[in-house]
């Protein structure tokens, strides 16, 4: 709970303070600890427009009426003291130090808040007297510090050079966004408490959510691992649910009226690569929709690898023959925008059961809420004999977080794997001897920017993928260095090994054993490959 006490530190601090950056950034640091709610209330103090677009009716007179009930001053001393004090607040400051015999007990700022709220409700006969002893009734529990600065924010002038931009500053700071969206979202809240608010509870979605709407795309959630269906159930908090993990390409689905169109994980359109799925989506969806979920090739009842469903991207021109030899199913499993209305601030829950209700006869993901840990290891055990790559663990409670890797959903599979970058690679020997193929496999530290190696491998990709890796990497090349050929760091590769050893051969301190590509990962970009932290985790759960 926030102290008042402390808010009035504060404000003092950033008086004192006279670097524009560095007051927002104090600011900052204080509403990143408090409750949205409080953080609503914290803004208004800060600029002492409290409360929001009320008057409070304690006039200047009350005021000095009031000091003098509580100390040895008659009203002769009370206006000479007035006449010289610039700042009023530092007057009131000035009487607590010299007569001072009030203790601070410790109000917090949602108690001001409510006291000065009914200090603006008070009309008619008699309210001078209840202003005052409400007035009072504060003023008697604070030390001059927390006088000082109730006195400023009732005058409504805190002279501590804090205006509303500062104060959106902070939040940017606090919430971890730029002052861009922290702006637009004060032009559509058209309030600072309010936006404030919403950005402490929602983060960027409080953005989005306003003005989410069908053809617009926005950035996917996304999954951090988890090492077992155990780990998945003490990670999150509260129930969940677990889904197949389907190994195809994510799609977000777009309908407005007849239009339909398709986007992909990273916000391509793909409607005129996926046919089927835009006539499969207008015959079955009603209304206007956002919804999400994974394309699957399927061949005889049996899940296709990955690949497959590249190949439908990327060979647009072929697409008729394409639709016969690589058949797609699409299983949804969720809903962000449904007739009109944004569901990604609704708990995943509500949007399952929204999404239930539009889907008409497309298929859901295959789901469960287990009740217990071994329910779900069974659950997981029938995902993997399905051909599913493992399954993914969603928090009931849990908003939609557009692009953020959190830990609402966790992705688990069979076994722990890595997404590496590589970084070099070197030529083979004999029948490989054309051909680049022992790859230096790094992780990113991403506090310092920079990519660490963890291991090698020569295992995993077909003759045919040797080849094209050869000619990509030659086409990345930086530098050579013997027989190593040091490249960009632009392939993603997704690598599976036996454990991690702590090592001094990397400098990162850790080694993969018996490393192997699984897959080339053509949808994640160089950033979004893992760091440290995910291989130091796996070691310790080994
Ligand atoms: P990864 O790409 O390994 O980080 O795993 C996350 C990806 O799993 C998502 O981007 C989806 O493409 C895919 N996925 C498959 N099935 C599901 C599901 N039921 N829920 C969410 N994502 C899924």
């Amino acid at each position: 709970m926030a102290i008042f006490r402390e808010f009035a530190q504060l404000c003092e601090e950033i008086e004192k303070e006279s670097g524009k950056k560095e007051k927002a950034r104090l600011i900052g640091e204080f509403l990143r600890q408090l409750s949205p709610e409080e953080g609503r209330i914290a803004s208004h103090l800060f600029l002492g427009s409290f409360p929001a677009g009320r008057r409070i009716f304690v006039s200047w007179n009350t005021l000095m009426d009031t000091l003098g009930e509580m100390f040895p001053l008659s009203p002769k001393d009370l206006q000479k003291i007035g006449k010289s004090a610039v700042d009023i607040g530092e007057m009131v400051e000035g009487i607590y130090k010299r007569w001072g015999r009030y203790k601070s007990r410790g109000i917090t700022i949602r108690e001001i808040y409510e006291k000065l709220a009914s200090l603006a409700e008070l009309e008619g006969k008699g309210a001078m007297r209840k202003r005052k002893t409400i007035l009072k009734g504060l003023l008697v529990g604070m030390d001059s510090l927390e006088a000082k600065y109730l006195t400023k924010t009732i005058v409504g002038e805190m002279r501590i050079g804090v205006k509303e931009g500062m104060v959106l500053e902070g939040l940017a700071y606090a919430v971890g966004i730029s002052i861009g969206e922290v702006r637009k979202g004060f032009l559509l809240y058209g309030d600072i408490g309010k936006t404030v608010e919403n950005f402490l509870s929602k983060g960027r979605t409080a953005l989005l959510s306003l003005s989410l709407k069908p053809f617009q795309p926005l950035q996917p959630m996304l999954a951090q691992m988890a090492y077992s269906v155990r780990e998945a159930f003490e990670e999150i908090e509260g129930d969940l649910a677990l889904e197949f993990k389907y190994d195809g390409a994510r799609v977000q689905i777009h309908k407005e009226g007849d239009k339909v169109m398709i986007f992909s994980r990273h916000l391509n359109d793909l409607t005129s690569s996926f046919p089927e799925v835009v006539e499969e989506v207008k015959s079955n969806i009603k209304g206007d929709a956002i919804l999400e979920g994974e394309v699957v090739a399927v061949k005889e009842g049996r899940f296709m690898p990955f690949q497959e469903i590249l190949r439908r991207v990327t060979r647009k021109r072929e697409i008729t023959r394409m639709q016969r030899e690589i058949p797609l199913k699409l299983f949804l499993f969720d809903c962000l925008y449904a007739d009109g209305e944004s569901l990604i601030e609704r708990s995943y829950e509500e949007r399952w059961e929204r999404l239930r209700e539009i889907k008409g006869g497309i298929a859901l993901a295959e789901r469960i809420v287990p009740e217990d840990v071994e329910k779900g290891e069974e659950f997981f055990r029938k995902a993997l004999e399905s051909g599913a790559e493992g399954v993914m663990a969603k928090a009931l409670k849990g908003i939609y977080t557009p692009g953020s890797r959190g830990k609402l959903w966790l992705k688990v599979k069979k076994s722990a794997t890595l997404d590496l970058l590589i970084i070099g690679a070197e030529w083979g020997y004999g029948r490989r001897h054309n051909w680049l193929s022992d790859y230096h496999l790094a992780c990113w530290d991403r506090e310092k920017r920079e990519l660490l190696m963890v291991g090698k491998t020569f295992k995993g990709l077909t003759d045919e993928e040797f080849e094209e890796m050869t000619k990509r990497l030659l086409s990345l090349k930086v530098r050579e260095e013997g027989k190593v050929v040091y490249v960009k760091p632009e392939v993603v590769v997704e690598v599976a090994f036996n454990d991690i050893q702590r090592s001094p051969r990397y400098k990162c301190g850790y080694a993969l054993r018996l490393a192997r590509i699984l897959r080339i990962r053509e949808d994640k970009r160089p950033e979004e490959a893992d760091d440290l932290s995910a291989v130091e985790k796996i070691y310790h759960s080994q």
